[in-house]
């Protein structure tokens, strides 16, 4: 219930209709029964730092990011975590003595499904020997490099489409404030070559999201070179599986979607704001399931 007492939270972005973000964050409010809730604000490009003048102003406590503000937040905060400055975008923003300050919790989001239990189990910790192939070079691929870089693979591949996008993509990483320095990155052609070594294959193009699941980044030839034993991770949530993890499943990889990735890059943002350990990750798991009719 919404009283004179409760605390705001929320995200900005442009447009923010479709966001997922308060069905997932309400739901989880709701389920700890904090005096807070989690609001859309729909944030033009021209007006974030009225916006955020706007947010101290009423006490806001705490805010998610998304597209446009991502980048162009970053010389608008106090103080920006070393993550969020590696990966060169912001996701999460809150307010301590020094003002608004944010980070990126997407890293986090990425490795919580490869550092489950079950996976410690199958695949140990230990990823020196493994190769990481990443599809894609925009912003979500800042994260996963980020993370496969944490994780300590041996070998971190890119692939994208313009030479030009990859060369200044290497180049950010190798003078970023957490340099990646083994990080190869490629155009399309080699893909056929890197995906048989591929210990751990990410798909960070929206190629097979809804309205298109038909599609897949990665055609049948080269499906069929996927080894039995990698991981296949696709960002995409919808449709969930898409059709590049069920053809690779087939193919005998294990397959891990972008829904817990989403899940758990929100369940990390609460936990800064509500400075707590313990968020109801299920509960959130279930009211975005829910959301996007996935049951
Ligand atoms: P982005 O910054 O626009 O980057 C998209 C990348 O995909 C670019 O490198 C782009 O190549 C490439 N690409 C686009 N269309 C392509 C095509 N037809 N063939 C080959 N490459 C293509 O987008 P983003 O923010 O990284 O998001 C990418 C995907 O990840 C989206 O589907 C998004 O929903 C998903 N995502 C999921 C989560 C999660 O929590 N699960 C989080 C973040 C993002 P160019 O550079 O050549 O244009």
């Amino acid at each position: 219930m919404i009283k004179g007492t409760t605390k705001l939270l929320g995200v900005i972005g442009h447009p923010i209709a479709h966001s997922l973000s308060p069905a997932m964050h309400n739901a989880a409010i709701s389920h700890l029964g904090v005096d807070f809730v989690y609001l859309p604000f729909p944030v033009k490009p021209g007006d974030l730092k009225a916006a955020l003048a706007g947010f101290a102003a009423i006490d806001l406590r705490g805010f998610s990011i998304t597209i446009p503000h991502k980048q162009t937040i970053l010389p608008l905060l106090a103080e920006v975590s070393p993550i969020a400055r590696a990966i060169g975008a912001v996701n999460t923003v809150y307010l301590t003595d020094k003002g608004w300050c944010g980070t990126n919790t997407d890293v986090e989001g990425f490795l919580a499904p490869l550092q489950t239990p079950a996976n410690l189990a199958r695949e140990g910790s230990d990823w020196s020997q493994k190769v990481a192939v990443i599809l894609g070079n925009g912003g979500a691929a800042r994260a996963v490099v980020a993370g496969c870089a944490q994780l300590g693979c041996a070998e971190i591949h890119v692939v994208g489409r313009s030479e030009q996008n990859l060369a200044e993509f290497h180049d950010s990483w190798v003078t970023s404030p957490m340099p990646v320095q083994n990080l190869q990155v490629h155009t399309w052609d080699d893909l056929s070559m890197l995906i048989s070594q591929a210990d751990l294959l990410v798909n960070t193009t929206p190629v097979g999201m809804y309205p298109h699941g038909e599609k897949s980044p990665v055609a049948a030839a080269a499906i069929a070179r996927i080894s039995p034993g990698a991981i296949v991770y696709d960002l995409i949530y919808t449709p969930n599986p898409t059709q590049f993890l069920k053809d690779a499943q087939l193919r005998g990889a294990r397959a891990i979607d972008g829904l817990e990735m989403l899940v758990q890059q929100g369940a990390a943002a609460l936990k800064i704001w509500l400075d707590t350990e313990s968020v109801p990750v299920d509960v959130m798991r279930q009211a975005l399931r829910q959301h996007l009719g996935l049951d």
